[in-house]
């Protein structure tokens, strides 16, 4: 599985747990809609008017804040937040009520019960969070019925007290099972959006990741002023001469020792990916030609320098880069992939083992 940080799995889910926050707010909202008409209707009287309609005229408020709020968060942590607020402000409306109601309401029990379990099953938090509020909650309903309420028979008083302890765990159990499932389906996820970037042999960036790289540092260039961009294209001279004399094996192992060394010539920032074959790219924001040059040559150097072992050989490989960089008003990555290809080729043409900056071609 694909290691994935606490923060990555939060941000993945944000936006299923808005959506999933905006059923649950529905769900939750609805019984108290149902609760007022029943108080204000039927109602024994127990509860003054103004407290029932105070008490589920909030809650509402609350709810309908949040529902138009939610869409607009980006960040897990601010949705959080408001989520463990709303919590709060439900856990409350059910204690006061639970006090304020008749001595022998225990219908408002069940509805606690109700409540309890749609929120531990449907309330995207994590489950720790969930016991807390859970726990706060079957705490504050036990205190009231035990102090203030005079139950009608000691079998129905243990029911009640049993119910609400077994909601509150079978509800714990529930979303950690849930929690299980949707962690184990965003790895899933994250594994393969990663396997679609990068190149399987090697492990480095592939030719898409590169071209989204591009798209992103090429807007960046447009916006931010005397902002540069420069590409390089690395060709191995002769590749197919290991894969003839070693085997494609050793070859494969030589382009992994290869990817490895060219990495150590960059900059953190800079991007360096697979475009196919034994083609490579690398992406330095910030340099112009003359510095790409420099880069370019490290690499050139670092690669002719040490030979590679294969097998129980030790071959001399060298490689070919073609230098380019993006001009003024060029909105594409795509005409300095172009014009470094063709360095590339010059380079080729002129005995290997050779940087080639675009500058050489057009120059007169
Ligand atoms: P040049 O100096 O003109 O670039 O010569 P070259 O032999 O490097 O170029 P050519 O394009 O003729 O051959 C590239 C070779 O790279 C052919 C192919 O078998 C080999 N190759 C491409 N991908 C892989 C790979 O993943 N593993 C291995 N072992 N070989 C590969
Ligand atoms: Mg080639
Ligand atoms: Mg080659």
């Amino acid at each position: 599985m694909v290691p994935v940080s606490e923060a990555q799995y939060r941000q993945h889910n944000l936006t299923a747990d808005v959506a999933q926050m905006r059923f649950a707010l529905v769900l939750l909202a609805l019984p108290n809609v149902l609760f007022f008409a029943y108080e204000a209707i039927i109602g024994d009287g127990a509860t003054p008017p103004w407290l029932t309609l105070g008490m589920r005229a909030s809650f509402l408020m609350a709810s309908v804040y949040f529902w138009t709020a939610l869409p607009g968060i980006n960040r897990s942590e601010h949705f959080d937040r408001l989520v463990i607020g709303w919590s709060a402000v439900g856990v409350a409306l059910l204690l006061v009520n639970a006090y304020a109601g008749a001595a022998d309401y225990f219908g408002h029990y069940l509805f606690e019960i109700f409540a309890l379990m749609t929120y531990f099953a449907v309330v995207p938090l994590q489950p720790p969070a969930k016991l807390a509020v859970g726990a706060l909650h079957v705490v504050g309903a036990l205190t009231i019925l035990l102090m203030f309420k005079t139950p009608p028979h000691p079998l129905y008083l243990a029911n009640t007290v049993f119910m609400l302890l077994l909601t509150c765990l079978a509800g714990y159990l529930i979303s950690l099972r849930i929690e299980k499932y949707r962690r184990a389906a965003t790895f899933a996820t994250l594994e393969l959006e990663t396997a679609a970037r990068t190149d399987a042999l090697t492990g480095v960036a592939n030719r898409r990741a590169f071209m989204q790289w591009a798209d992103r540092e090429v807007a960046r260039c447009r916006r931010v002023e005397e902002s540069s961009l420069a590409v390089l294209l690395l060709d191995i001279d002769k590749f197919k001469s290991v894969n003839d004399a070693f085997g494609h094996a050793a070859g494969d192992r030589l382009l992994i020792e290869f990817c490895r060394r060219v990495q150590e010539c960059l900059r953190s920032y800079d991007f360096y990916a697979r475009m196919g074959g034994e083609e490579f790219v690398v992406g330095l924001p910030r340099c112009d030609l003359p510095q790409a040059f420099q880069v370019a040559e490290r690499i050139r150097a670092s690669i002719a320098e040490t030979p590679f072992e294969v097998g129980d050989r030790s071959v001399i490989k060298t490689v070919s880069i073609g230098a380019a960089v993006l001009h003024p008003g060029e909105s594409e990555i795509d005409g300095a992939l172009g014009r470094a290809d063709a360095a590339m080729y010059m380079a080729k043409r002129s005995g290997r083992n050779k940087v080639v900056a675009e500058a050489a071609i057009d120059g007169p």
